[in-house]
């Protein structure tokens, strides 16, 4: 039986792999050379779903030259209607593949169930947990079994500790590469489709050593809102982000609204690099 540490010497069992007191450097995921974490700056972009071939591997190619440093497509899409785009299943985890193949960027694609766990940890790089499962509790401890990295999205209603309860869900099974992420809770806010919680950063960066990084495209829903809460979410101290890019959001199967189009990514990518030196810059003159 797993004991578990209490707080305030309530009968509260608080996260403790994932906390800052069990560890005070921060966790560094290294994915096929690419790095999480610290001082790196983490870049996950694709679709939302994998339509077709052409689709896939013309938005991986772009977002390639512009720098991204993962590769993300939905092959299990959780759809508040079931009569969506479901997405391409096991068909699009090949497509998603041969993109990351040809581009050389390592894979991000969410898994829905423990049933399909093992087909897509089959063919990507890091396995992503959504915002609805985030407190399914046999995905995690099933994820916790996997010896690849998770990324864990904050459920829509949860609380940061309930986020990183989660994570330590993932871990107590011995899979300690998990990388959260804010991606935007529910409020009485209807302007954009979530509020997005950049305090959640701060308050992730003191609590725990794992990384985290910011998705302001389901945060927002919406694609001119994209730029400035990607700088935002860097300046605060996030170690990435996730965006999704379509070469053309108009035709887009899901989340066309929140994707940007290709060249309004490499625009971005080229000031978050600048931003991204210029923090790191300012941090150190400030440190020493
Ligand atoms: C996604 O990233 O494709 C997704 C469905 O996100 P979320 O779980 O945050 O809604
Ligand atoms: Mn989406």
């Amino acid at each position: 039986m797993k004991t578990l540490p209490m707080i305030n010497n309530i009968s509260k069992p608080k996260f403790n792999l994932a906390s800052r007191e069990h560890q005070g450097e921060d966790t560094i995921i290294n994915v096929k050379g690419v790095k999480i974490g610290g001082d790196h700056m983490t870049i996950i972009a694709g679709p939302c779903a994998i339509e077709n071939e052409y689709q896939m591997i013309t938005t991986a190619k772009a977002v390639k030259a512009a720098g991204a440093t993962m590769l993300r497509g939905g092959a299990y899409k959780p759809r508040t209607s079931p009569y969506s785009f479901q997405g391409l299943e096991e068909e699009g985890l090949k497509l998603l593949k041969q993109a990351g193949d040809i581009t050389n960027l390592p894979t991000v694609s969410e898994v829905i169930s423990t049933e399909t766990f093992d087909i897509v940890e089959a063919y990507v790089d890091i396995l992503q947990i959504g915002t609805r499962n985030m407190q399914n509790f046999p995905l995690l401890k099933r994820a916790g079994q996997s010896k690849k990295p998770i990324l864990l999205k904050r459920g829509m209603a949860a609380t940061i500790e309930e986020l990183l309860m989660a994570a330590e869900y993932i871990m107590s099974e011995g899979n300690h590469q998990v990388i959260l992420c804010e991606r935007g809770i529910r409020t009485f806010e209807t302007y954009t489709r979530n509020t997005l919680d950049l305090s959640a950063v701060l308050a992730v960066r003191k609590l725990s050593h794992l990384p985290i990084i910011v998705d302001p495209s389901h945060a927002t829903g919406q694609h001119d809102m994209i730029e400035p809460l990607s700088k935002a979410s860097i300046i605060t101290g996030a170690h990435g982000l996730m965006i999704e890019v379509h070469y053309q959001p108009e035709i887009a199967l899901c989340d066309g609204p929140q994707s940007l189009k290709t060249d309004d990514f490499h625009h971005l990518m080229r000031e978050l690099f600048f931003l991204h030196d210029h923090h790191l810059q300012l941090k150190r003159q400030i440190r020493d």
